[in-house]
């Protein structure tokens, strides 16, 4: 009987190990930013907002053993064991752990160049409750790779990371992008950033669509998704490739482009003109969303990088971090947005939040990312919060913004058997808030803790570690 009870216990266990990414044995630079380690802890008097949209409850326990939620529910329901850790969390709220879908490690640092600022983001991205991510669009080659590998092995603090490979574009001006010669070399490329461990590709804005269909074809034979920033092929012909995820909202589609020529970029501005005349109303939009819902093609907010382009919108968080060349780059961009109080995005920013609002209600997977590029000011960590505020502003409640910015997060790249929600089962990747952001959204600021795999970070200490640093590693 004991020892049937133990084979239980034991394949349970194993299923855990199975499901979740294993829990590694910190070095010692890493453990100078943990706050919490212990192999039983438990977070008591917390309300909780699980990330599937269910309102927020009070009086509830999570139980955390080794790097899985063990039980989560209201306190009578949760016997904490002899020997946890007890955390009291009055006043608190936890959420699961940030799911983001459009971060990079590369920042804006001169014309047509991106500095790499692996080490750095990876820590803001943390400190900001970012535990897993996806770099949508990689501009170095093999950094976003091994910064993944050296987090999952314990060496470096950082979020789960979803590595892109290097943009796969049609011919292109970018110095740090390579123009593909057609779909012979799209599937070549596919194939040999996978052997290298990309775990996922971005289709740009010059490429074909015989090119995104090889880029598809080859990355679905191998398991991994395609996303992409469009512009020469319009997100129903991207829908008809099979597309997995396009990225911006709807800020990047040229359906609506009037005598657009296939496979030819109308530039970017052009498309934007249509978008912001758009009716979220009318027949051509909505038949659009139907065409992406069929098809299954999420989609990913990243109203953060479009905010700084915008006259008029309140000083993004988190500059002081930056170093002062860069803190002086984005002020001369801001001024340059002041001085176009004309611009399209006056119309266009309020419009593709309509647009987003109008795609989830009508059943569509919208996700989350920040985009820290553009003319920078999208500063890792702290736009994740931003991005949870403008999905608000767009219309979304605040329970279910936090729902795009998890759960649906994880459903986008198809890691939602382990993130994106708080149940029992799943990795214990947790945020700890002052305040209630199911109220006030700007309470996820305020993060007091960030559990990845049972750990427990500190975000103080993670952001003072690059203070200033932000624009040379
Ligand atoms: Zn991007």
């Amino acid at each position: 009987m004991r020892l049937r009870h133990l084979s239980t216990a034991l394949l349970v266990l194993l299923a855990g190990v199975a499901l979740a990414a294993q829990r590694p044995t910190l070095t010692d630079g890493v453990r100078a930013f943990v706050s919490v380690d212990a192999e039983v802890v438990a977070l008591t008097n917390a309300r909780v907002i699980d990330g599937t949209g269910a309102p927020a409850r009070d009086g509830q326990t999570i139980l955390i053993r080794g790097d899985v939620i063990a039980e989560a529910g209201p306190a009578a329901s949760v016997r904490i064991p002899d020997g946890a850790t007890v955390i009291d969390l009055a006043g608190k709220s936890v959420l699961p752990g940030l799911v983001m879908l459009h971060e990079h490690l590369y920042y804006p640092a001169g014309p047509g160049v991106y500095g790499q600022f692996g080490e750095s983001f990876t820590r803001l991205y943390l400190a900001g409750g970012v535990t897993t991510m996806r770099t949508g669009g990689n501009m170095n080659g093999f950094m976003d790779m091994n910064l993944r590998e050296r987090i999952a092995a314990g060496q470096k603090p950082g979020p789960a990371i979803d590595a892109t490979a290097p943009y796969v574009n049609g011919r292109n001006t970018f110095i740090q992008m390579r123009s593909m010669t057609g779909p012979e070399e799209a599937r070549r490329q596919v194939a040999y950033w996978a052997d290298m461990g990309a775990t996922s590709f971005k289709a740009y804005m010059q490429i074909s669509r015989a090119e995104l269909a090889a880029v598809v074809e080859e990355a679905h034979a191998r398991g991994l998704k395609v996303t992409g920033h469009l512009c020469s092929v319009t997100y129903a012909e991207a829908a008809a490739a099979g597309i997995d995820t396009l990225e911006h909202g709807f800020f990047a589609a040229t359906d609506f482009v009037e005598g657009k020529t296939p496979d030819a970029c109308p530039g970017q501005g052009q498309g934007q003109q249509t978008i912001a005349a758009l009716d979220p109303e009318g027949a051509p939009f909505k038949a659009l969303v139907k065409t992406l819902i069929d098809a299954g093609v999420s989609l990913t907010s990243t109203l953060t990088v479009f905010e700084t382009f915008t006259p008029g919108r309140p000083t993004p968080p988190g500059l002081d971090v930056l170093a002062p060349h860069l803190q002086d780059a984005f002020t001369q961009s801001l001024a340059r947005v002041a001085k176009n109080p004309d611009s399209v995005y006056r119309t266009l920013f309020p419009k593709a939040m309509a647009l987003e609002l109008a795609f989830a209600r009508a059943g569509g997977l919208l996700a989350a990312g920040t985009d820290p590029t553009g003319g920078g000011g999208v500063v890792p960590g702290f736009s994740n919060h931003r991005q949870l505020e403008l999905l608000v502003e767009a219309g979304f409640t605040p329970v279910e913004a936090i729902m795009i910015g998890t759960l649906n997060g994880a459903k986008a790249m198809g890691l939602d058997a382990r993130v994106g929600s708080i149940a029992p089962g799943k990795q214990a990747d947790l945020l700890v808030i002052r305040g209630d952001p199911s109220r006030t959204i700007a309470d996820v600021r305020q993060v007091e803790t960030v559990f990845r795999l049972g750990t427990g970070y500190d975000p103080g200490k993670l952001i003072d570690s690059v203070k200033g640093m932000v624009g040379y590693w």
